[in-house]
């Protein structure tokens, strides 16, 4: 039975650059990649976007889709909504309202940081944890890479989910709604995402929980930058008085929102934070196995160092890290009461219109593992993984271009795949003349590619 199509990805292969080096397919958490034809292939149903593979690609193959940046001057009002990693990628000599002003001059009308959204985020998760506090752990919806993560690989978790939007589409809907009432046409607003990672993109292109999104589009954060760097290395200093509308300075505990522990240390009772995707998946086994279930609240992000570790930054996590805590605790000393007010005002008088839409629909699991759409089907191929397995080397030792063999045997039963692809089997096949050495040359060809088997390699 076909596969059912869940998410958008947008992570992409390129086929012409891939040489086949199964690099990605070593590092992947989920198992999502194969090679076949000496290509990487993307399992859909498999992938959380969480970015390792385009990390571990030697040669580029692996790219990040995004909008074209022109798209902005679609719109009369073009937002750029910028989460705080972005300050922190440049060096201490670059102010934010330097930062700010080349972003105005690359054709921004207005820039908003999302984790103005986490001012009314922060009080509704704590009404959430009180409303239900009995399902334990409540796991924090903040990482789109996570969410996939737990509909696919812990479909049994997806109800401790706590159902409530990430601080983006917070601050999009209050956004977009205060331009709407100062006179701005909705369909003259675009809002534009500065994104530090693949999952964000994905998150906006297919919303989980939700229908639609208020973002029209999406920027990668290196592009950006890049663009902001070059211009200021090319002689823009910056006006140190930014022109562009709603100056509003982010308290310091929304600054660090994005950063681990962010979200952890705002939350009552038992809260714990993990980073890294491996992590949060050895963690997740646990509380799937039923350890560790008095804990309240988890912060849970796919990259090291969460979100100053995204694939789309450009500096080195741990500067990023640093350089936020120095700018939140600056804030904190400066304790700038005038523009805090002026944006607790705004929020405010909009925190009742954002509370009635912050909810989420039920995160739906989407289980990786389930072999086929009918029960009983799904059951006999069930028993022939396992069947499979007993005659596997349990090397996982990817020949087959099955990252193991608890995978290739998945693939075999799908149809995907043939008993034949392991090294293994193909040598025992062999040696009992039921194939001979040039039709496993040819099965080798056909997982690796011709290339690799060429006259020069001889
Ligand atoms: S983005 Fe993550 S889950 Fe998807 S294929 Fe790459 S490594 Fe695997
Ligand atoms: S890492 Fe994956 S996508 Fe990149 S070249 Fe190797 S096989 Fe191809
Ligand atoms: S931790 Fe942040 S940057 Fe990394 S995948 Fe999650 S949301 Fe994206």
């Amino acid at each position: 039975m076909m596969a059912v199509k869940y998410f958008h990805h947008a992570l992409k292969f390129r086929k012409e650059v891939c040489i086949g080096c199964s690099h990605c397919m070593n590092v992947c958490p989920t198992q999502a990649i194969r090679i076949h034809g000496g290509k990487a292939e993307l399992t859909d149903n498999r992938c959380v976007d969480c970015g390792k593979c385009y990390r571990a690609c030697p040669v580029g193959a692996i790219i990040v889709e995004q909008d074209d940046f022109s798209r902005i001057f679609e719109f009369e009002h073009r937002v750029a909504l910028i989460p705080n990693v972005l300050m922190g990628q440049f060096p201490e000599q670059v102010s934010i309202n330097q930062i700010r002003s080349v972003l105005h001059e690359l054709g921004f009308t207005h820039i908003f940081e999302v984790e103005h959204g986490t001012r009314v985020l922060e009080g509704a998760m704590k009404q959430y944890m009180e409303q239900h506090g009995r399902k334990k752990p409540l796991i924090s919806t903040f990482c789109p890479a996570v969410v996939r993560l737990i509909q696919v690989r812990f479909p049994g978790l997806t109800d401790n989910l706590i159902l409530l939007k990430p601080p983006l589409d917070i601050a999009a809907t209050y956004f977009r709604k205060k331009l709407i009432d100062e006179g701005a046409k909705s369909k003259e607003i675009g809002m534009f995402y500065i994104t530090p990672c693949a999952a964000k993109i994905a998150a906006v292109k297919s919303p989980v929980g939700d229908d639609t999104s208020d973002i029209d589009g999406v920027i990668n954060m290196d592009f950006i930058f890049n663009k902001v760097y070059t211009s200021m290395k090319q002689g823009h200093k910056g006006k140190n008085f930014c022109q562009v509308p709603s100056l509003y300075t982010l308290q310091p505990e929304e600054m660090l929102w994005s950063l681990t522990e962010g979200e952890s240390s705002r939350m009552p009772g038992r809260s714990l934070a993990i980073d890294e995707i491996n992590n949060v998946i050895e963690f997740l086994e646990k509380i799937e196995n039923g350890e560790n279930a008095d804990i309240d609240f988890l912060e849970l992000r796919a990259c090291d160092q969460s979100c100053a570790g995204g694939i789309l930054t450009s500096g080195n996590r741990f500067f990023t890290v640093e350089r936020l805590r120095n700018q939140a605790r600056e804030v904190e000393m400066e304790n700038l009461p005038h523009y805090h007010q002026e944006v607790d005002e705004s929020m405010e008088s909009y925190r009742g219109f954002l509370m009635e839409n912050i909810g989420v629909k039920k995160v739906l699991p989407r289980s990786m593992e389930k072999l086929d759409e009918d029960m009983k089907q799904a059951l006999l191929k069930m028993q022939m993984v396992r069947d499979i397995m007993a005659l596997l080397p349990s090397v996982d030792c990817g020949l087959c271009g099955s990252p193991t063999c608890n995978a290739l045997a998945q693939d075999i039963a799908q149809g995907r795949a043939e008993i034949t692809h392991c090294i293994f089997i193909q040598k025992k096949y062999e040696q009992k003349d039921w194939l001979n050495s040039k039709d496993s040359m040819e099965i080798l060809k056909e997982i690796w590619g011709e290339e690799k088997f060429g006259s020069q390699k001889n």
